[in-house]
């Protein structure tokens, strides 16, 4: 009795992610999908199959080796200085229980991002076949391993083009999920999105990265600014009560987007379709070559504040992805320099 209360009051250090993520994509399973912490996303645990499957068993078998060693205090070296590393009690179960997906298990695109990871062999990624993953979906969640409260974020590729993704979104939402979470181009109109957003159920994530079609054009490799525009204002339209469902992100890249009139061109054209939502990021590239560069950092954090002043001025609610979240934690000092 003792025992198993001293137990159930430890606490440990370890991550949602470690505990109960697991990470779809093109080349295997991982553990997380934080690929700028550098963390046991640095390798797949186990590799895409010849059969174009995934090894599920070598999965979970390694998932309960890492739970049991965060009960220990044994972390993986690669999870060091990771934000997301909590001391607290989590549950001491090392049950296979997922509450975190990430899904990028495809890799084709109707986009070409400059800083896409796959920019450097378009044509190869294009060509890659989707890994299905729909059968063991709904085995995990007829067998209790993933539950309606799942955290679910789809990335890619691009989802809305992907093999299954109207079937899965259909089949989340059929079974009460609450929240999906995608990131898309935006140029291919999805009827599953368009339904997740009439059921409040959806939050999309689509970064135009400019305000006119020829930055666009530039960035994005594609000409379909006013295509993406169009199908972004009928999104907008069909949510329900929550009107802030729909993101547009921008990611801000050194001499390419970075003038004040790039950043209010982008604002226009927000305005433009209704969004009241916008989350600004910074190139991932671009913070690993950066990170302890004190004088860009501070010259990248004069034009956030720009850009987060405009978005209060016009009511639009204004906030940082990933990437941008890290450089700020890591430069707090010149970040409260600058903001305060
Ligand atoms: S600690 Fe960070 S890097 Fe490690 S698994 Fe968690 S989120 Fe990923
Ligand atoms: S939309 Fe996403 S997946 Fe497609 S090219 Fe751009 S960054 Fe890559």
């Amino acid at each position: 009795m003792f025992f198993s209360l001293f137990q159930r009051q430890k606490t440990f250090t370890s991550c949602e992610w470690l505990e109960h993520g697991i990470h779809f994509n093109i080349d295997g399973l991982y553990h997380c999908c934080e690929y700028f912490h550098g963390g046991t996303n640095n390798f797949p645990v186990s590799n895409v199959l010849p059969n174009n499957n995934y090894d599920y068993k070598k999965f979970f078998k390694e998932k309960k080796i890492i739970r049991k060693n965060s009960r220990k205090g044994i972390i993986s070296k690669r999870c060091i200085d990771c934000p997301h590393l909590t001391n607290k009690k989590w549950n001491k179960s090392i049950d296979n229980i997922i509450t975190k997906i990430a899904i990028s298990s495809f890799s084709k695109c109707n986009a070409s991002c400059l800083y896409c990871s796959t920019s450097y062999n378009k044509k190869y990624y294009n060509s890659l076949k989707d890994i299905h993953i729909f059968d063991f979906l709904k085995k995990c969640y007829k067998n209790k391993i993933i539950t309606a409260d799942c955290d679910i974020e789809w990335g890619g590729g691009e989802p809305t083009i992907a093999d299954e993704f109207d079937e899965i979104v259909n089949f989340l939402l059929d079974n009460s999920f609450p929240l999906i979470k995608v990131h898309s181009s935006g140029i291919k109109y999805s009827k599953a999105i368009e339904r997740a957003l009439r059921e409040d159920k959806c939050d999309l994530i689509i970064s135009i990265d400019s305000g006119t079609s020829e930055l666009y054009k530039k960035i994005k490799g594609v000409d379909s600014f006013n295509k993406v525009i169009e199908n972004i204002k009928h999104y907008q339209s069909v949510q329900n009560n929550k009107k802030y469902q729909v993101v547009l992100k921008y990611i801000i890249l050194d001499g390419i987007n970075d003038t004040k009139e790039d950043i209010i061109n982008f604002f226009n054209c927000v305005i433009d379709t209704g969004v009241i939502n916008v989350r600004c990021d910074l190139e991932m590239k671009w913070c690993l070559q950066n990170k302890n560069n004190n004088e860009k950092i501070t010259k990248m954090f004069e034009l956030m504040k720009f850009m987060q002043e405009y978005a209060e001025s016009k009511n639009i609610h204004y906030a940082y992805n990933t990437q941008a979240d890290f450089i700020i934690k890591k430069h707090k000092n010149l970040y409260e320099k600058v903001f305060m």
